[in-house]
C-alpha cells in the first residue's frame, strides 16, 4: 500500500474538497478497518475534515471472462465495463453507461436507473477474500448491506448487448443538469420524488454561494464554479428542514457526506 494525494476539488464529480492523503490498497494488502473507502467519488461530498480515506488501486481494475461467468474488479470504471460488454456482445450492463463511478461504488449503492439495478444482474460479490452470493446480501433501493469492502463481483453472462436500450437510457439523461454534481442528493421517499418536494418548498434554482439546487432537476445539487462544502451542507439541511415542516417527510441523503 502507498499514499496518494487526491484533490477532491478536481477528482470528485461535484468538485468540492481539497487535496487529501488517501491510502491506496494493492492486491494482497490487508485492508484496514479504520479508513473510509472511496471509489470514483461520484456520490460523495467531502468536508474540510473527512475521515481517513482509502481507495482500491488499479490492481482491482480488471475484467476476466471464464465460460459463463464475468468477474470484474471493484475498481473498474463503469464506462470501461460498458465498452467491454459491447465489444463482447454481453447483455445487462447497458444501464451503467451514464452512471459514473466504479463497480465497487455501484455495488455499495445498488446503483441503477429506472428498473435496472446492479443487483438485478449480480451473481456474487467478493468481500475481502470471501465470495458471497447475492441472495445472502440484504439490498434495496440505492442500498446494499455489504459486510466489508467489495474487491470484485461475478455476473452470469447473457448474450446480446442492446444498443437500443443503451440509446434509450442515454436519452433519459437529457433531463439532468450538465453542471458538476454528485447525482441525486436525496433518495426518493416511497411513492414520492425528492425533486418534486424540493420544488414544492420553493428551492428549485435556490443558490448559496456557487452551490445551487439545479434549475434543470431540483434533486441535483450543482456546483456552478467555486462551490464550498459549507454551502452544499447548508442547502441540504435547508431542504430537509423545509420539507419536514411542510410534508412531515424526513428526506434521506443519497450522497455520502464525509
Ligand atoms: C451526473 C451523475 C448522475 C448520476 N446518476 C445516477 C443514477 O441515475 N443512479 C444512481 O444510482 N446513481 C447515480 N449517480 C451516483 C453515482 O454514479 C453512483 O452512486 C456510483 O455507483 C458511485 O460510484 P463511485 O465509484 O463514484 O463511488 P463513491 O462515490 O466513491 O462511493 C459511494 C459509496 O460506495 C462505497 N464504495 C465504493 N467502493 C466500494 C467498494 N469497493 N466496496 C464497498 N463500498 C464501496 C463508498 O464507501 C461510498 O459509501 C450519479 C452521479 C452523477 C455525478
Amino acid at each position: 500500500m502507498f499514499f496518494k494525494t487526491i484533490d477532491f476539488s478536481k477528482y470528485s464529480s461535484i468538485k468540492v474538497g481539497q487535496p487529501t492523503e488517501v491510502l491506496m490498497i494493492e492486491k494482497g494488502d490487508t485492508i484496514p478497518n479504520d479508513r473510509y473507502l472511496i471509489g470514483g467519488a461520484n456520490n460523495l461530498l467531502v468536508s474540510l475534515t473527512p475521515p481517513p480515506l482509502m481507495m482500491l488501486s488499479k490492481d482491482f481494475a480488471y475484467i476476466k471472462k471464464n465460460d459463463s461467468i464475468l468477474e470484474i474488479g471493484a475498481a473498474m470504471p463503469t464506462g470501461r465495463i460498458v465498452s467491454y460488454a459491447k465489444k463482447h456482445n454481453i447483455a445487462g450492463f447497458e444501464f451503467c453507461s451514464k452512471l459514473p463511478g466504479t463497480l465497487g461504488g455501484m455495488l455499495a449503492m445498488n446503483a441503477g436507473v429506472k428498473e435496472y439495478e446492479i443487483f438485478n444482474i449480480l451473481h456474487s460479490i467478493e468481500i475481502e477474500g470471501t465470495w458471497i452470493a447475492k441472495e445472502e446480501i440484504e439490498h434495496g433501493y440505492r442500498f446494499a448491506k455489504l459486510s466489508g469492502i467489495a474487491t470484485a463481483a461475478r455476473f452470469e453472462i447473457k448474450e446480446g448487448f442492446s444498443q437500443e436500450l443503451l440509446d434509450a437510457l442515454l436519452s433519459l439523461r437529457s433531463n439532468q443538469p450538465l453542471d458538476h454534481s454528485a447525482g441525486s442528493a436525496f433518495k426518493n421517499p416511497k411513492g414520492e420524488y425528492a425533486g418534486r418536494l424540493i420544488e414544492e418548498v420553493g428551492l428549485k434554482g435556490f443558490r448559496k454561494g456557487d452551490m445551487q439546487w439545479s434549475e434543470v432537476h431540483a434533486n441535483f445539487l450543482v456546483n456552478l464554479g467555486e462551490g464550498s462544502f459549507e454551502d452544499a451542507k447548508y442547502l441540504i439541511d435547508l431542504a430537509k428542514e423545509k420539507i419536514f415542516e411542510k410534508f412531515h417527510i424526513i428526506l434521506q441523503e443519497e450522497i455520502k457526506i464525509l
